[in-house]
């Protein structure tokens, strides 16, 4: 029986890659059915909701939720969707692949790092006091059970796919408190992987070695703020946002979706890259056990991109996102 999953199709340009990904999976013969649904800043306008009902009730009836992105206004306004949708079903981890594909020229070559990104708390849970008129307090939040959770995925996956070392990301020698409690649990859990490398670096240091030399990081486990940052970050290394997807993963839920935004600028022009949410699709297909059907599609867009004739502009072509779709289906076998 096919797998029914949930479709948020977001704002900017998540309408456009939504419909590329969708028609690539039933091309490719996935065998799931949709309930798709507008979520995001443009639906709240229409109707006065960020999210309708209906949309939450489908993911909490499916369980699985293939995402596009979402704007949240910067500064005042409403909490952003995606903080909310990690929080509510517990999506603690969020794990970000970013692996080099010889077809695409960046600076670097071979990076295959992974970044662990602890997806519910941190500096994430929104908590801001204006203590005086030129003053306001933001809270970080860092607890063991939450900080436990994240290294052990980290490693629990490092184990699984035969990987060789983690590495801690922190800020422990400035934030001794809150920091220096992740740093301390992930060199209380390394030792039960004896077969895995475990090492720890400061943030700061992390960019910069990340950009010096990309290839000694394997899996990187990290608290909420430096997660999202470091991995745009990464993306950079492998061609930049269009090819980053991700998934975040609970006990419960899965959400799968691109690590970019919704792209303002270049909402509604048609030459958005729909491969990192394509490739969050294929991740999803992998969870649901679909990994023939993931592979062929992965197959498809390697070949499209090693040939480099039908690209969207940021990975230097002319193609419209439409025309880089039906280039990856026809590869299709
Ligand atoms: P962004 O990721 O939307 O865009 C950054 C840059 O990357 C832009 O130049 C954009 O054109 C480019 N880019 C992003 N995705 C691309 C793609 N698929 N193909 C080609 N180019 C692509 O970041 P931003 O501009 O800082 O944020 C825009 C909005 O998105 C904000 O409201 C932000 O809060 C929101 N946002 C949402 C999510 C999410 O829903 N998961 C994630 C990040 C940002």
């Amino acid at each position: 029986m096919s797998q029914t999953i949930t479709v948020f199709k977001g704002d900017g340009i998540g309408p456009e890659i939504t419909d590329a990904v969708l028609k690539i999976l039933a091309k490719a013969g996935a065998d799931l059915e949709y309930e798709i649904f507008n979520v995001g800043a443009g639906e709240y306008e229409k109707n006065g909701k960020l999210i309708p009902d209906e949309a939450f009730a489908s993911f909490d009836k499916n369980k699985v939720l293939l995402k596009s992105p979402i704007t949240t206004p910067i500064g005042k306004g409403f909490r952003s969707l995606n903080v909310t949708l990690r929080k509510k079903y517990n999506l603690y981890a969020n794990i970000r692949p970013a692996k080099s594909n010889t077809a695409v020229k960046t600076a670097f070559s071979n990076v295959d790092l992974i970044t662990f990104r602890e997806n519910t708390e941190g500096l994430y849970v929104g908590i801001e006091k204006q203590v005086d008129e030129n003053t306001v307090h933001a809270t970080k939040v860092i607890t063991r059970p939450a900080s436990e959770r994240i290294i052990k995925a980290a490693f629990e996956y490092a184990k699984a796919n035969n990987r060789k070392k983690v590495t801690c990301v922190h800020k422990a020698n400035i934030l001794k408190m809150s920091d220096g409690l992740f740093l301390k649990i992930f060199y209380e859990i390394a030792p039960n992987y004896p077969e895995i490398q475990a090492e720890d670096k400061i943030v700061d240091n992390t960019c910069m070695q990340l950009v010096m030399n990309p290839q000694q990081f394997d899996i990187m486990v990290m608290p909420n703020l430096y997660g999202d940052i470091v991995s745009d970050l990464t993306s950079g290394l492998i061609g930049g946002l269009g090819l980053l997807p991700s998934s975040n993963l609970g006990e419960d839920y899965a959400m799968f979706e691109a690590v970019h935004g919704s792209a303002p600028d270049i909402a509604g022009k048609h030459i958005a890259n729909p491969t990192a949410l394509l490739w969050s699709a294929c991740m999803m297909l992998e969870f649901l056990g679909q990994n023939e059907v993931a592979n062929k599609i992965r197959k498809a867009v390697d070949e499209v991109l090693a040939e480099g004739a039908v690209l969207t502009p940021d990975l230097h072509g002319n193609a419209k996102t439409e025309e880089y779709c039906e280039a990856i289906i026809s590869k299709l076998k």
